[in-house]
Parts: structure tokens; C-alpha cells; sequence
């Protein structure tokens, strides 16, 4: 790489993150190497504390997440794939949109309808590629509307190839008398139920070759003290992942998970992290920062590249140092 490319690369990164730190503030930050240009324009703690009613947008967020707007090349590993993500509108969910868009596939995002505006970005951003985007907005806490989901996904798409369960709710409760049956209830039924009815519906079109995609987290085996509910569906997920990989081999439709570490995404800065986690989000991992967005999209790619044809009940990692749930 010339130097005129590492400062278009960097520029770059820190473009797609909007109001970033500065490169030279955020490697002022600590003794942590970078491992790329790019991550070294990445923030690090402190952040600036904020709020944003659940489910919050990345459109608001100081610094905003980079998920690859700029930076991301695809080489056509899903050519003509089909591809469902639910919580594709921003997070991690928007990264791996992004990227499997410019891998060649069309793609449906499933949001809240309170998250219009940043669903509107990621399929401006897939049309972009060539590539044909369809926006399903609605609450997966509803069985009926889960099922759907998958049938309008695919007749807009034209089949299912992918279904990447990514959708999820995190809210903090300091002690378990704080967490409310309606809180479980909402929890459970956003993170376990939908990708239970998503499943279900999605694995009833698909044939052999087509792959389900499942986030869990670093939060499957070694879950914090204070998102008690959350951390126990990422466990609950990443079990799924594995029975269901072994049911759905002999079809031929392989099943594996991402585990992301920290990542700066609205999930954090909508209630699923207090002020002081805020502030030193992602402090804590070896390389003292959270992961951005734009980091961990070539893993959802990888959980559904066809030519990892034996991989299937695989947890992919992406933790920056801290270790795997499984
Ligand atoms: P995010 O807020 O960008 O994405 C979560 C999405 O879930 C939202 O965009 C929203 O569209 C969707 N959602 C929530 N409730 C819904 C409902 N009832 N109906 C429909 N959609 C609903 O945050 P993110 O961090 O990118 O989260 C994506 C995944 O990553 C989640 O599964 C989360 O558990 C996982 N994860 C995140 C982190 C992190 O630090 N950010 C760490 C480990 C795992
Ligand atoms: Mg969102």
C-alpha cells in the first residue's frame, strides 16, 4: 500500500464513522498497536455518554458506527444468493447487508418501523450495488408476522438462500427484582422465539446449499451481571445453532453463528449499556476499544460462503482478544 492509499483508506474509515476521533487522538489513546489503518482511526474510550429511546438509530450516535459504507470490496462469494436479515437497518445488522450486497446478493432488511431512517440508508446503499433490496418493517416479537417475514422475503426476492438471525433486544436491569415478566417476555421473545418462528418458516423453502446465520455473543459464556435476560438467549442461540446444524446436514442447509465482543452499535446507547459502560465501552478487551460494525461483516460472509461447504455448527468469533463462548 503507497501512502496516498493508506491516507485515502483512512479518510475513508473515518468518513463512513462520521464524527470519529482523529487518528492521531485515538492512537494517542493508549500504548495498543492498530492493527490496520483503518482500526487505527477507529475510536476508543472514553465516549461521550448518550440516550436514545430503545431501539435507538445509528444516525445519532457520536462517534457514528462504521459499517463498511466506504470500505467495504466484495469478490462475489454470494453471487445470486437470496438473503433475509432481520435487524439489518443498522449495527452489525447493516454491516453484514452491506457486505453481502456487494458479495452479490439481494438482500431484505426486517427493523422497527421507528428505525425508517436507517433501514432507508441500507437499501439506498444495496441498490447502490446492482443488487435488488427489499425493506420489511415489524415487530418479530409476533409469531404470525415472523412467518410473514420469510414468505414476503422471498417472493420479493425471487427464493431464500440465507436467513441471518440478527435481531435482538438488550435492555440493563441492575438486580433480577428489576427485571419485569414483561421485560422477559420481550426479551425472550425478540431473541429466542423470532429466530425459533424465522427458522421454522425459512428452513420449510429451502433447499440444499442454503445457510442460516445466527448472531450470539461473547455474552453466551461469560454473561455480565446486570443484562442477566440478554446473555442467556445469546447461549440459548448459540445451543440452536449447534442442534440445528446437526438436523438440517443431511438437507444439506448448514447453521452457524457469529459471536461478536464489544461493538459500537444503538443497541448500547438505547439501554443496553448504564453510563459508566458507555463510557468505557470496549476498555476492557485487549485491544481497548469496541469493535466496529465494518470489522466483523466478512464473518457473516464467511457463515454463509458456499465454498466453506464443511463448515456448518461453527462459531465465528470477532472479540478483539477476549475470547470464545464456545
Ligand atoms: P443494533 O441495535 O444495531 O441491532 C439490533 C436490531 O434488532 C435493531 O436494529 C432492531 O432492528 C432489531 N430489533 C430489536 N427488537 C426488535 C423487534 N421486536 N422486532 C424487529 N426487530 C427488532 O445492535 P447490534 O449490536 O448490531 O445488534 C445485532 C446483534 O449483535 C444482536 O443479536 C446482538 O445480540 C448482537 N451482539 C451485539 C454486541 C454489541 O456489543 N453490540 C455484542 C454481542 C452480540
Ligand atoms: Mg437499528
Amino acid at each position: 500500500m503507497t501512502d496516498t492509499d493508506r491516507r485515502t483508506f483512512v479518510t475513508g474509515a473515518a468518513l463512513a464513522a462520521g464524527a470519529v476521533a482523529a487518528p492521531a487522538a485515538a492512537v494517542q489513546g493508549g500504548a495498543k498497536a492498530a492493527t490496520t489503518p483503518a482500526a487505527a482511526a477507529y475510536p476508543k474510550p472514553p465516549f461521550p455518554v448518550q440516550r436514545q429511546p430503545w431501539p435507538g438509530l445509528a444516525s445519532k450516535m457520536t462517534p457514528r458506527p462504521d459499517h463498511g459504507e466506504t470500505s467495504y470490496k466484495g469478490s462475489g462469494k454470494l453471487a445470486g444468493k437470496k438473503a433475509l436479515i432481520t435487524g439489518g437497518d443498522s449495527g452489525i445488522g447493516r454491516a453484514a447487508a452491506i457486505a453481502y450486497a456487494r458479495e452479490g446478493a439481494d438482500v431484505a432488511i426486517n427493523y422497527l418501523p421507528a428505525e425508517e431512517p436507517d433501514a432507508r440508508e441500507v437499501i439506498a446503499l444495496i441498490r447502490a450495488e446492482g443488487r435488488r433490496a427489499v425493506a420489511i418493517p415489524g415487530d418479530l416479537r409476533d409469531e404470525g408476522f415472523c412467518r410473514k417475514l420469510v414468505e414476503q422475503a422471498a417472493t420479493h426476492l425471487g427464493g431464500l438462500d440465507i436467513l441471518v438471525n440478527n435481531a435482538a433486544r438488550q435492555q440493563t436491569r441492575p438486580g433480577i427484582a428489576d427485571i419485569s415478566a414483561q421485560d422477559f417476555d420481550d426479551t425472550m421473545k425478540t431473541n429466542v422465539y423470532a429466530p425459533f418462528w424465522l427458522t421454522k418458516a425459512a428452513v420449510a423453502r429451502m433447499g440444499a446449499g442454503a445457510v442460516i446465520v445466527n448472531t450470539s455473543s461473547e455474552q453466551a459464556g461469560d454473561p455480565s451481571p446486570d443484562i442477566v435476560d440478554y446473555a442467556l438467549t445469546r447461549a440459548a442461540v448459540l445451543n440452536f445453532t449447534k442442534s440445528m446444524a446437526k438436523q438440517l446436514a443431511p438437507r444439506g442447509i448448514r447453521v452457524n453463528a457469529v459471536a461478536p465482543g464489544p461493538f459500537w452499535t444503538p443497541l448500547q446507547v438505547s439501554g443496553g449499556a448504564t453510563p459508566d459502560k458507555q463510557r468505557s465501552f470496549g476498555q476492557s478487551s485487549p485491544m481497548g476499544r469496541p469493535g466496529q460494525p465494518a470489522e466483523i461483516a466478512a464473518l457473516y460472509v464467511a457463515a454463509a460462503d458456499p465454498s466453506l461447504s464443511y463448515s456448518t455448527g461453527q462459531i465465528f468469533g470477532s472479540t478483539g482478544g477476549n475470547g470464545q463462548p464456545a
